[in-house]
């Protein structure tokens, strides 16, 4: 395995699709037994129904389907007994409190411990909601609604084919893309649409190439919608510019291939209409992948890139405290981690995070990345499926903490950024979507080929 510069495309042959296939297969069973047989990975908190769409009126967008219901746990016994309400409130004091930002100031961390908290473990502390870090990639969940978290069983809430769609969902994946739109555009000299260049044809492509080039990418979509108003989606083809810089690329590739892993849930897990039954949907990948080797790719590429947060976490967790409230289960859930970690980090570094924010306009791009970022975990409020947004804001909040290990976190410095239990589980819960992506992406491979040598 060599590493994958976050300019590589993940077909290459360096870092071919089979390489991270075969790791993925090693790394599964590791991964599987950390989210779906701990306490601690599998129950999520979040602020799922308290915050209103910051952006628009959501309200004609909710889905109504039974399917994009959750389940959360309203009833105290069922959450493990240290996150209760009522046990939280006993460990709040001087020595479990959440070192928080002025403290971290005043205090400098060991490095070992400062990435996860202090002296306890980060996960047997009260998560004070309005704690946030310059450093964060994502705007923390319960920001200013204090008490208005629940809690979700991950494993009881699959990710799958819900039926929400429509306007609701286009308006979401359309402001999230839009997002992509750096202010700072380095204005491009060709645009291309997958792997074709310039889908557009004629007047309209020589308009709005040059729209383009004068005048950046903001106005570019507004031109295009107006010019071309056929094209399927107006952000896919804004997206790939050429001659763009790094960074910019990478912040597409992650929202792209965060969405690819949404779809090959939704269609490998899907509802048959007519039958009732749950099962895999080959004309639904052919729709929406298949077609489409670039949203593979960057599903590839995350695989990539949250792969490697974890790696590079691996170390800090050994001194890490899973508080569940159970010795035993906790030391249990260490041992799972470190299995995991230990066996991650025995293949050579996968990505190569230090190519970013360091040429050209590199650096002072750094805090616009992580603002769009942030908002984009915005967004995730304004999806109309209870479900969705559970999964939607559970996979932001992950990729923003790989974010943060990747670009706030530096092997070097004392003063390293805290990770947030929730952080952690949707950290690795975010590749273990990741990692059941690849796998359907497989098993639908090989179901095209089969109907393929059958025709
Ligand atoms: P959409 O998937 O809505 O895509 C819109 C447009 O984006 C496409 O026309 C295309 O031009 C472009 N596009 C599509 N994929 C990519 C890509 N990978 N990279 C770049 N551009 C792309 N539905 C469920 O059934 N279950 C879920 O769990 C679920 N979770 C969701 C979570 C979020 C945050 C959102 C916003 C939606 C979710 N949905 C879910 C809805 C689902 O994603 C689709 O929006 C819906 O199925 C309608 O699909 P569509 O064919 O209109 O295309």
């Amino acid at each position: 395995v060599c590493a994958i510069s976050p300019k590589a495309i993940v077909s290459d042959a360096c870092a071919s699709y089979s390489t991270l296939d075969d790791l993925n297969r090693n790394l599964r069973p590791s991964l599987l037994d950390v989210t779906q047989n701990t306490d601690f990975f599998s129950y999520y908190r979040l602020n799922l129904f308290g915050k209103e769409c910051p952006f628009w009126n959501d309200s004609n967008g909710m889905c109504g389907n039974i399917a994009c219901a959750v389940n959360t746990l309203d009833n105290e016994e069922d959450i493990p007994e240290i996150w209760r309400a009522e046990e939280l409130g006993k460990l709040e004091g001087p020595k479990a409190t959440h070192p928080g930002k002025k403290l971290q100031r005043e205090r400098p961390q060991k490095p070992l411990q400062g990435m996860l908290g202090e002296d306890v473990g980060e996960s047997c502390v009260v998560e004070y909601d309005d704690e946030c870090d310059e450093r964060d990639y994502c705007v923390p969940d319960d920001e200013g609604t204090s008490g208005k978290g629940v809690y979700v069983s991950l494993v009881d809430n699959p990710e799958r084919f819900t039926g929400y769609g429509g306007e609701g969902a286009q308006q979401v994946w359309n402001t999230i893309y839009k997002e992509n739109c750096f202010s700072k555009a380095s204005f491009p000299k060709s645009a291309s649409y997958g792997t074709q260049r310039f889908p557009l044809q004629g007047e309209a492509a020589t308009q709005l190439q040059s729209v383009i080039r004068e005048r950046g990418r903001q106005q570019a979509l507004a031109a295009q919608q107006k010019l071309a108003p056929e094209t399927p989606f107006v952000a896919e083809t804004g997206l790939e510019f050429e001659g763009e810089c790094l960074e910019k690329r990478v912040f597409y590739r992650v929202v792209s291939g965060m969405h690819s892993s949404i779809s090959t849930h939704l269609c490998f897990d899907y509802l048959n209409q007519t039958t009732g039954e749950w099962g895999p949907n080959l004309q639904c990948y052919k729709d929406r992948l298949h077609k489409f080797p670039e949203r593979v790719s960057n599903l590839y590429f995350n695989y990539a890139l949250v792969l490697r947060a974890i790696t590079k976490l691996g170390p800090y967790l050994q001194d890490y405290t899973f508080c569940s409230g159970d010795p035993c289960q906790d030391a249990t859930t260490k041992a799972k981690v470190q299995a995991l970690t230990t066996q991650a980090g025995e293949v050579p570094q996968i990505f190569d995070e230090s190519l970013m924010f360091v040429n050209g306009e590199g650096p002072s791009l750094k805090e616009d990345f992580k603002n769009r970022f942030r908002n984009i975990s915005r967004i995730m409020d304004c999806v109309g499926c209870d479900k969705c947004r559970l999964w939607g804001k559970l996979q932001t909040a992950g990729y923003g903490a790989a974010l943060k290990v990747l670009f706030e976190f530096d092997n070097s410095s004392e003063d390293v950024p805290v990770l947030k239990r929730t952080e952690l589980v949707a950290l690795f819960n975010t590749l273990a979507r990741i990692s059941s992506s690849l796998e359907a992406i497989n098993q639908f491979r090989v179901m095209v080929e089969s109907e393929e040598s059958t025709a």
